[in-house]
């Protein structure tokens, strides 16, 4: 399956990108990640189903639910 929203994940280091995250979560990114919660959801983020999604947390601070969502979900 084609996501065009999955070329983000390359460019969320951009500040203007993390200022969008910020601003549309009300949530500090920085914050989140070092409480383990998630920026988007205010869920727990400790369980990931894989490196990869670890470490889309530590960009975007979303946890696996959140990062299904706004992703999708890969088969592939
Ligand atoms: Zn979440």
């Amino acid at each position: 399956m084609k996501n065009p929203q999955y070329s983000l994940s390359a460019t969320l280091k951009h500040p203007e990108i993390e200022a969008m995250l910020s601003k549309i979560t009300g949530v500090s990114r920085v914050g989140a990640v070092a409480e383990a919660s998630c920026a988007t959801c205010s869920g727990e983020a400790t369980s990931f189903r894989d490196a990869v999604s670890r470490k889309e947390y530590t960009i975007s601070a979303m946890c696996q639910t959140c990062q299904d969502d706004f992703f999708g979900i890969s088969e592939d």
